[in-house]
């Protein structure tokens, strides 16, 4: 997942995930000296609760040594996600808001200079969106969510995962332990997500059978190199001129509305 001489953009949320992730990182980053991070925060626009997060991803960065880029939804959508949210009834609000952070967080890594952005989700994420995708069908999305991302034309940044086989109970371990000060706060809107729904069911089940998380994410990284997926081809939006598989990007049509 990671070179000597990467430039890593970390996303940091100033959850305990994130917050682990740019620790461990900052550990490791140290012992290689043509190495380098920086934190990237996203501010959705998410009123009561996203601020507090932006402060303690802050201050964790200042602690670290790390420097910190932060990008709002304001700024570069010109809308809040809670402004979103309101005018659109659309989809659910993480369905605007996975595709907009996505975006942000590759203008700031960009920005940034980085080569290569890193995320902190952890083998709980990783289950819930295998689950997911199987629930919409899109079997598309399965095959492509490797912990690994490489766009064979280069117009992404290369997107890595290195705690897709850490349990969420352990990374809130480490967090408690390494006296991490992270946003126990959650999401307005989570209650909302059909994630939230699959997270209590995969915690139930886990619960009687323990080790089903690491089942399915192990079939499924079996499974994954029989599912042929074509390499689409990518052009550039019509809108914001971003690389995107259509005439316009999901960013745009989350933004002006012609999504189904
Ligand atoms: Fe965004 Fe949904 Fe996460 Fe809230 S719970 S930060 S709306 S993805």
């Amino acid at each position: 997942m990671l070179n000597f001489d990467d430039h890593i953009a970390v996303a940091v949320s100033g959850g305990k995930d994130s917050l682990t992730l740019l620790r461990i990182l900052r550990k490791i980053e140290r012992r290689f000296p043509r190495a380098k991070l920086t934190a990237v925060t996203v501010d959705e626009g998410i009123s009561q609760y996203r601020s507090e997060a932006v402060r303690l991803a802050h201050e964790s960065c200042e602690e670290l040594g790390v420097d910190q880029v932060v990008v709002s939804f304001r700024r570069l959508f010109g809308k809040t996600l809670d402004q979103i949210v309101r005018s659109k009834k659309k989809l659910s609000p993480c369905s605007y808001c996975g595709v907009l952070r996505r975006r942000a967080i590759h203008i700031a890594a960009r920005q940034a200079g980085a080569n290569k952005i890193a995320t902190a989700h952890n083998l709980d994420d990783e289950v819930q969106t295998i689950l997911l995708n199987i629930f919409h069908g899109d079997a598309k999305r399965i095959a492509r969510a490797r912990p690994v991302l490489v766009d064979p034309a280069g117009r992404f940044l290369q997107r890595v995962k290195p705690m897709c086989e850490t349990p969420e109970k352990e990374v809130a371990l480490y967090a408690y332990l390494s006296g991490i000060k992270f946003q126990m706060r959650r999401c307005p809107y989570l209650e909302t997500a059909l994630r939230n729904d699959v997270r209590e069911m995969l915690k139930r089940i886990e619960e009687k059978h323990p080790g089903t998380k690491f089942t399915i994410f192990r079939s499924i990284e079996r499974l994954r190199d029989s599912l042929k997926v074509p390499v689409a081809d990518l052009r550039d939006c019509l809108q914001c001129g971003e690389p995107t598989t259509q005439d316009l990007c999901e960013v745009c049509k989350t933004l002006h509305g012609s999504n189904k």
